[in-house]
């Protein structure tokens, strides 16, 4: 299996790296955020739980993602594999994403770092909120809260990933470590923008 964690702060472009990579590699796209969304579309418990967190720019607590997670991946028994997008952002979540993919006899291939300057992360999502409708990208406190939730419990998680050697960094431009043209193909990686 090809198994892709998509990581960076709001904004920094991971739906939009993962609608390439699921097309080319037949991948399961699972959005915690986008799980969530529906959710609360769907006025179910979880959704109103996640709500009273998402609007103020907080991470719903690991307990609730890391169970709702853990059921979507086994709703998907034949994926070829999966791209977690905004999953994992703590320690905890990773070392759950780990135990749950165990499971399947499988692990994360690898993990993208894509990496973008606090000023236009905030440009981009003021800039999306006119098409998204989301609440939490048009309002600019709640925005430079979501950015200091990254910095100090998320941004940590790179850590997790850079101890087993697995991170591709994306920075806007693309940059290969000589570790990962030996590891996955060139192929793989010109697949991120
Ligand atoms: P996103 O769509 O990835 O920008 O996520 C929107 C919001 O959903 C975040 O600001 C969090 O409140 C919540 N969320 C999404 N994924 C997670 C996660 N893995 N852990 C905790 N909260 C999350």
């Amino acid at each position: 299996m090809l198994n892709i964690v998509l990581f960076g702060p709001p904004g920094a472009g991971k739906g939009t790296q993962s609608e390439r990579l699921i097309e080319k590699y037949n991948l399961v796209h699972l959005s915690t955020g986008d799980i969530f969304r529906a959710n609360i579309k769907m006025e179910s418990e979880l959704g109103v739980l996640a709500k009273s967190y998402m609007d103020q720019g907080l991470l719903v607590p690991d307990s609730v993602t890391i169970e709702m997670l853990r059921s979507e991946v086994s709703k998907k028994q034949e994926a070829l594999g999966f791209i977690f997008d905004g999953f994992p952002r703590t320690n905890a979540q990773a070392a759950a994403l780990d135990e749950v993919l165990l499971t399947f006899k499988t692990s994360i291939t690898m993990m993208a770092a894509l990496e973008v300057e606090e000023e236009e992360l905030k440009r981009r999502l003021l800039n999306r909120a006119t098409t998204s409708g989301r609440a939490d990208d048009g309002d600019i406190s709640i925005i430079e809260n979501r950015i200091s939730v990254y910095n100090k419990e998320t941004a940590p998680v790179k850590m997790f990933y850079q101890n087993q050697k697995l991170i591709f960094h994306h920075h806007q431009r693309y940059f290969y470590s000589e570790h990962f043209l030996q590891k996955y193909s060139p192929h793989l990686l010109s697949y991120f923008i």
